[in-house]
């Protein structure tokens, strides 16, 4: 029989809550509140900080920034909701259909997400719509079927008259915090599971892109999810961000950024509540170029390593290594890619780089770029600011670089690649793993005996042969070493959110009394 288990609540927003923005498309009014119990809300102080639009170095609009007074009131909405509505009180293909239309409305809205997606973050639209939000949908839509399947086991045990099985549980209350290089994308990973395991949501995404998150909100009320399912608590991250991880009411905090502050965050579980934690951080990847490879396909698969996203990407394939033989060819060839890549408004479809996201960001990696020209690296291409507005970065090589230097050690997350070469398959994987983070790593070579080889010796969560950058819904990512704990995606990710409980049943075995 079917059965509706919620209604729909009317329409979100107020008036001292959203913002009226011109997008290509038209203008649009956005939410700018904190979105608690389904509603958006002020902070209660009122306080409010200003997102900027990376292309123009203006600002957009204002968002309402939550304190620790806001995180409380979107803890205990979300508690409630545990506690009534979701969790144990909602069979998962309930939780399934609810996601699966939240996906059929994310479709619908994918150009003006895009749009605002562009103006927050510098990301090309065309990018936003056809990879950012398209995986989202998917990945929504992945663990949407996976909702009413999240089963224990059945365990014999030694006496026949007992039973044993397992149940996974949600986990209860999440805080979710995300960055800002994938807005949406990062929103789908930590949002999918959860709601799949029946956990609820209290969300800060990025003060630097808090517009999507908030958009999604809206969609989440026009889908029907129960008041308090999902929270959004937009904010700074040493206020916000602090007071989640530190709440002795969240279960669990699911975070994606940089190392310094996955550290901060599995200091704030140990110092509070000891609440479970899954970390997604930096990296340092290396990208492995062999003289077998077809190198004009290794040549796209590096530049889309450093270049997708401007390099703002965790698995940036920021460490070329090639083979000496066929080094130079191999340098000639990405030069020339690296000279075609678009760089401008983001709103032209043909765009393949917007700016970086911040005037913070820009400086950090143009700060990188001068400390390379000085510690003697060679810009072959690129090197500096694009234009004169906007934090625009030219797609930069350098050569002529050493282990030592802070360009080939450190995350620098902009469109800057070091290039260096090696002999033998030996020192390849060596230098390859001559880093603390252990994200993601390429290799390109068509003997199928050496990509096996290699495979195995890296020391990463994920990596790719003869491609790059790529994943799917379906498989799971995450760090080896400083890169992080736990996984995401496929199957793996539904551990994050649940809990495993053993029942013990007994059925039939008297206990004697005393028993000796
Ligand atoms: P952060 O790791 O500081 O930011 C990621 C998220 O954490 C944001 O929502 C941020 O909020 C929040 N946050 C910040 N401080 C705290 C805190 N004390 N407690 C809880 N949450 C907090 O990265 P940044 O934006 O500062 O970027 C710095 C560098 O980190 C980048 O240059 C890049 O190298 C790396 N990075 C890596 C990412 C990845 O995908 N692995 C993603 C983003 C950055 P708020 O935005 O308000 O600061």
């Amino acid at each position: 029989m079917h059965r509706t288990y919620f209604t729909t609540t009317s329409a979100v927003g107020t008036p001292d809550v959203s913002a009226a923005v011109a997008l290509p498309s038209g203008k649009a009014t956005l939410p700018t509140g904190l979105f608690i119990n389904n509603k958006f809300v002020p902070a209660v102080g009122g306080e409010t900080f200003q997102t900027v639009n990376p292309s123009t170095e203006e600002v957009i609009c204002a968002v309402s920034s939550a304190q620790a007074a806001d995180v409380d009131l979107a803890v205990a909405a979300a508690r409630q909701a545990f506690k009534t509505t979701w969790g144990k009180h909602c069979p998962g293909t309930e939780r399934g259909k609810l996601m699966f239309k939240l996906a059929d409305l994310m479709e619908e809205q994918a150009q003006v997400l895009a749009e605002v997606e562009a103006l927050d973050n510098g990301k090309p639209v065309k990018i936003a719509r056809d990879f950012d939000i398209g995986d989202s949908v998917a990945c929504l839509r992945y663990y949407a079927g996976w909702a009413d399947k999240i089963h224990g086991q059945t365990i014999e045990t030694n006496d026949l008259q007992k039973l044993a099985y397992t149940k996974h549980e949600p986990i209860g209350v999440c805080g979710q915090i995300i960055p800002w290089n994938y807005p949406i994308q990062m929103w789908a990973w930590k949002v999918a599971p959860a709601l799949a395991c029946g956990c609820t949501i209290v969300m800060k995404p990025s003060e630097l892109t808090p517009l999507t998150a908030l958009m999604l909100c809206e969609l989440i009320v026009q889908a029907g999810f129960p008041p308090g399912v999902i929270n959004c608590v937009p904010g700074i991250g040493s206020v916000a961000g602090h007071a989640l991880t530190y709440h002795l009411d969240v279960d669990k905090v699911a975070f994606t950024g940089s190392t310094l502050t996955g550290r901060k965050i599995m200091e704030a579980a140990a110092k509070s509540n000891l609440k479970k934690v899954t970390l997604e951080l930096g990296g340092k990847s290396p990208n492995l170029v062999f003289e077998s490879a077809d190198l004009d396909q290794a040549a796209n698969w590096c530049l889309l390593g450093i270049t997708y996203n401007m390099g703002q990407d965790c698995t940036a394939g920021s460490r070329v290594y090639v083979q000496d033989t066929i080094y130079d060819t191999f340098l000639q060839l990405l030069i020339k890619k690296f000279e075609q890549v678009k760089v401008g408004d983001p709103y032209d479809e043909k765009t393949f780089n917007g700016p970086l996201v911040s005037k913070g960001q820009f400086e950090k990696v143009l700060g990188f770029i001068d400390e390379g020209k000085k510690a003697g690296a060679k810009v072959i291409t690129g090197g500096g600011r694009q234009g004169t507005k906007g934090y625009f970065v030219k797609p930069t090589i350098f050569a002529n670089v050493t282990p030592n230097m802070r360009i080939v050690k450190e995350e620098i997350f902009g469109p800057v690649l070091s290039l260096a070469s090696f002999k033998t398959e030996e020192e390849a994987i060596s230098l390859a793993n001559a880093t603390t983070y252990g994200l993601g790593a390429g290799l390109h070579s068509n003997d199928a005996k050496q990509c096996m080889r290699v495979s195995g010796a890296l020391e990463a969560g994920t990596v790719w042969v003869n491609q790059y950058n790529l994943l799917n819904n379906n498989v799971p990512f995450g760090g080896f070493k400083q890169s992080g704990i736990g996984r995401e995606l496929g199957q793996y990710a539904l551990d994050n959110y649940t809990a495993v409980k053993a029942v013990h049943f007994n059925y039939g075995e008297e206990l004697e009394w005393p028993p000796v």
